[in-house]
């Protein structure tokens, strides 16, 4: 069993990153040849900065490796340095339908908050996105729930594919947890957490510090009434109810049950105890490893060496089966 899943190294990664993938990463690793990937191709599909996209790529590396990715139980790397990952976007983009492009929500959220340039790429990165999971056969997709929607396309391509050129690709499963595939934003309820589009009040960052993340969550949205449970009208305190849940592995009705007539203020206090208990000692692994850059790109060279080699071989039979270049 193959499982892949990429990852953006834009900005800060976030408590919602944190469990809706980072810990299906990490569980990955004794479920099957896991893969993981740090996407700078698909972070300069927004407006960035290039000396700040080599920083945060080091950054989300040592991050990943604090929560427990170890690189000789996964392979992980860098996106961009292997280079199957942009030509297979290329060939699969002949299977891609303009339409389904069209209707992706992602593109649509994002493209809409960009103050200058809406770019080709963003409207393109489902299609990289399939290539990432398919350069590797990959059997199985560990995300959060926005990417469902990506992961539906992907497979849509890999079966055009196998339909137009014969048995080729494999048509991967997407993996979305119980609890906690969609964190929300403290401050608006309504929005995911989110690394480039969130209210910095409201986002719980992995590497804040105690002080930080008990102050996010007091000044968490407050619903109207005073019982801890999950309703429509409480978006605030059930998102709350799921990060602990999460937090604590156990199910959000055990959450309900435990602060069952204890009001706001005590449930919002044990939630920041939590998560400060939970994040704190990926706080203090990231900064040693943070600190070893070079040790950092040798990771992901070591990294990307393998991937190469599963990924080259997927194009030697894609080609093949498309008729493009010489009989091989
Ligand atoms: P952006 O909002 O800019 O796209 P992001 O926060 O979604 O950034 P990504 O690197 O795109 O970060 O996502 C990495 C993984 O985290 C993906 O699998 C995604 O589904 C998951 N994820 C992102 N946000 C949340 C969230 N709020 N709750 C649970 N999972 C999330
Ligand atoms: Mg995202």
């Amino acid at each position: 069993m193959r499982i892949f899943s990429g990852i953006q190294p834009t900005g800060r990664k976030h408590l919602g990153n944190y469990i809706g993938a980072i810990t299906q990463y990490v569980a990955g690793q004794d479920r099957g040849e896991a893969i993981y990937c740090i996407v700078d191709l698909h972070a300069i599909t927004v407006s960035y900065e290039p000396a700040t996209l080599r920083e945060s790529v080091y950054d989300t590396a040592a991050t990943l490796l604090a929560a427990g990715l170890d690189p000789d139980r996964c392979i992980f790397f860098r996106q961009g340095d292997v280079v199957e990952h942009t030509e297979l976007c290329w060939l699969l983009s002949s299977v891609t339908a303009f339409g389904e492009l069209n209707r992706m929500t992602q593109f649509k959220e994002k493209s809409g908050s960009q103050r200058d340039l809406v770019s080709a790429g963003l409207f393109f990165y489902p299609v990289l996105q399939a290539a990432d999971v398919l350069a590797y056969r990959a059997h199985e997709v560990p995300v959060g729930e926005d990417q469902r929607q990506h992961v539906e396309l992907m497979r849509d391509v890999a079966g055009r594919f196998n339909a137009r050129f014969g048995d080729t690709l494999v048509v991967p499963e997407v993996r979305v947890p119980e609890v906690g595939a969609r964190i929300m934003d403290l401050q608006y309820p309504d929005r995911k957490m989110s690394t480039t589009s969130g209210s910095e009040q409201g986002t719980v960052y992995v590497l804040d510090e105690p002080a930080a993340i008990a102050k996010k969550f007091r000044s968490s949205v407050t619903d109207s009434g005073t019982e801890v449970v999950r309703t429509p009208d409480k978006p605030g305190i059930s998102n709350l109810i799921e990060i602990l849940a999460a937090v604590r592995d156990t199910r959000p009705a055990e959450i309900e049950r435990e602060f069952d007539g204890s009001g706001y203020g005590g449930f919002k206090q044990a939630v920041a105890e939590a998560v400060v208990a939970y994040l704190t000692p990926v706080r203090e692994r990231y900064r040693e490893l943070r600190a070893d850059e070079q040790g950092l790109e040798r990771t992901l060279a070591r990294g990307a060496g393998k991937a190469r080699a599963i990924a080259a071989q997927t194009m030697v039979d894609v080609r093949r089966a498309m008729g493009v270049g010489p009989v091989r």
